[in-house]
């Protein structure tokens, strides 16, 4: 296999010098076989074991491309990333924090289990990026908390196990408010 590095896959100056001071130097298969599919905007499918780096294969070609097209006004969740539990999406939201360090953009996380408020002044505040596990999502948009109308970027983390854990008509109901 050819030993790609993260500048040769187009990325920009910004999420390099993040990755730079992570301290990964290489991108994983997952990470090189998806990244130049979602920077062109195509669809991706991916399949790796846990552990393989697919949060940084996801999240990196979203990155770029938010930053490429800046927000004109005030900010709009952009990207809503769906999984199936908290862990997972802390964690996710966790690796976003350190990958956009160096770019205007702003995440949160949204999960069940724990006080919303935090969680709608979050949404108040504005972000682009939403990271959510169904039940809690659909709970503060039938209150009418979030609005999802310009969500450019979706992304279903995990998403045989949310169909295992009967995600699935949660997440038909959220899709009917994405455009
Ligand atoms: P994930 O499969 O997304 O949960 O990632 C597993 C672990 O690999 C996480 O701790 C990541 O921070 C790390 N990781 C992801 N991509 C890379 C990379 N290209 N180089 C080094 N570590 C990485």
């Amino acid at each position: 296999m050819i030993d790609l590095n993260f500048a040769s896959l187009n990325l920009c100056e910004p999420l390099l010098r993040a990755l730079d001071d992570i301290g990964y130097e290489n991108p994983t298969p997952i990470q090189e076989e998806a990244i130049p599919y979602l920077l062109e905007g195509r669809d991706v499918l991916g399949c790796a074991q846990t552990g393989t780096g697919k949060t940084a294969a996801f999240s990196l070609p979203i990155l770029h491309l938010l930053a490429e097209t800046p927000r004109n006004g005030p900010r709009k969740i952009r990207t809503l990333m769906l999984c199936p539990t908290r862990e997972l999406a802390a964690q996710i939201h966790e690796n976003i924090e350190l990958y956009a360090a160096k770019l205007d953009i702003r995440s949160m996380v949204m999960f069940g289990g724990v006080s919303q408020k935090p969680q709608e002044r979050n949404l108040r505040r504005g972000v682009d990026i939403l990271v959510a596990t169904p039940g809690r999502l659909l709970d503060l948009m039938s209150q009418r908390l979030v609005d999802l109308s310009k969500v450019e970027f979706l992304v279903f983390d995990e998403a045989d196990r949310m169909l295992d854990m009967g995600f699935i008509r949660d997440i038909q109901k959220i899709l009917a408010h994405v455009p």
